[in-house]
């Protein structure tokens, strides 16, 4: 420690916050050695399943053109039905961002006449324009696709009883969003959505059940799809792409849940046959690999994060103690200049763009201003070490990722020292 505190004071840390980080490491070892535990089963999960599809170099290289007999793309599907333990897998870098993939699933799923049904509140502020709960151009809703939300109880569980009297004949599939997102709401564990899965399955039978699994992959053991999901979805730009694919998202679940999205990706007829893969099979595979160890690391950013911030007298969710089941953490900074202090420590220890400074911004898919700060080397990437939060009341702070752990550490430190120098 001793030999790295003139590295730290370069990066603008003060000795007094690291010896309050070296008493909070020491408290929670035990929660590491239990992360490290999960990441070497999911490693091995993930290896078992490279080698079942007998992934060979060949896979590597990718294609170009209309795609035909890709081998790489077709064996990454594969490696991905195999470790979310379902029919099939759309896993392309056609699919641009966890929004597309969410939005591909619905949209391919749905047909005029249906209903849509969040039984666990609202969903991810993107989706707003997608349902078309914000009118937007080519939403569910100018398609004839109706759609209906059950808040969550104020203790954050599951309203059954409402849910059940939601549930109707027109009712065709249930969103279920496993991460907190932009909400101040606990996050489900896989075993959480598994009890709501069954209830709304005994209700009705063939409703179709899809998890947004964004930020959820590789914390737990087991994915949604083991806990009866019919669709799993999420953004490789987040866990699963390790911090390492360029792009893509992915859509894992039943063989006929992924055909129909196939079918709308591409076009009906072609489905899953085409689309060249590029350049980025490589790093789609290596991305996927070490997924389990990044997600480790974020894990671990983001429960020492809890911890330096409850001590500094943040109200942080989860509480630093919690049980997680993202890689999410949120900390209520109630000022909009605490906000925007904590963004620029992330962003300062970044590195690349780390001279820049951060500034809120009218983005894309969402209804207020937004802060972001992410020095990343995939532009965007969460899995990366990164910060954000829209401008309003109580000014919460999303933090996450971080691809090494004293990357994270180091983060979420400067952050910490740049929240003490705005007091
Ligand atoms: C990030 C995220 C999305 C959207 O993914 P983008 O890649 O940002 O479009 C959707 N749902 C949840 C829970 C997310 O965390």
């Amino acid at each position: 420690m001793q030999r790295t505190l003139p590295l730290y004071r370069e990066l603008g840390i003060s000795e007094k916050l690291l010896s309050k980080a070296d008493k909070i490491l020491e408290d929670i070892s035990e929660r590491f050695k239990a992360i490290d535990d999960i990441a070497e089963y999911n490693q091995i999960k993930v290896l078992n399943a490279f080698r079942k599809a007998r992934v060979s170099e060949g896979c590597l290289y990718g294609s170009t053109g209309y795609g035909y007999n890709d081998l790489g793309r077709e064996k990454l599907e594969e490696v991905y039905s195999y470790i979310f333990k379902t029919e099939d897998a759309l896993v392309r870098p056609q699919i641009t961002c966890g929004t597309h993939a969410l939005a591909l699933a619905l949209m391919s799923n749905l047909r005029p006449g249906d209903e849509l049904l969040c039984p666990a509140g609202k969903p991810y502020d993107t989706l707003d324009e997608v349902i078309g709960i914000r009118p937007s151009k080519g939403s569910l809703a100018e398609y004839g696709i109706t759609y209906r939300q059950v808040d969550l109880l104020p203790d954050g569980t599951f309203d059954y009883d409402s849910i059940k009297a939601a549930i109707s004949d027109k009712t065709r599939l249930v969103e279920i969003q496993r991460s907190r997102g932009y909400a101040t709401r606990p996050t489900f564990s896989v075993e959480r959505i598994g009890e709501l899965i069954s209830f709304i399955k005994e209700i009705k039978s063939d409703v179709i059940c899809m998890v947004d699994n964004c930020y959820g992959e590789f914390v737990q053991t087991i994915e949604p799809g083991e806990a009866g999901a019919d669709m799993v979805v999420g953004s490789l730009i987040k866990n699963p792409g390790g911090g390492l694919s360029p792009i893509g998202g992915y859509i894992a679940g039943t063989a006929e849940c992924v055909e129909q999205a196939s079918c709308r990706l591409t076009s009906p007829g072609l489905g899953k046959e085409v689309g060249a893969s590029l350049n980025a099979m490589r790093s789609m595979f290596q991305g996927l690999f070490l997924a389990p160890v990044i997600t480790s690391g974020a894990l671990k950013s983001a429960i020492f994060a809890s911890y330096m911030l409850e001590d500094m007298g943040v109200r942080v969710f989860p509480r630093a103690s919690e049980e997680r089941y993202d890689i999410i953490q949120e900390a209520i900074l109630e000022k909009p200049e605490r906000l925007i202090a904590f963004c620029k420590g992330i962003q300062s220890a970044a590195p690349v763009d780390s001279f820049v400074t951060p500034e809120p911004w009218d983005m894309p898919g969402y209804d207020d201003e937004v802060i972001m700060a992410a020095g990343a080397f995939i532009s965007g990437s969460s899995i990366e070490l990164s910060a954000d939060g829209p401008l309003r009341s109580p000014y919460s702070v999303y933090f996450q990722g971080g691809l090494t752990w004293p990357h994270g550490k180091a983060g979420i430190l400067s952050a910490c020292q740049c929240l003490l120098d705005t007091e």
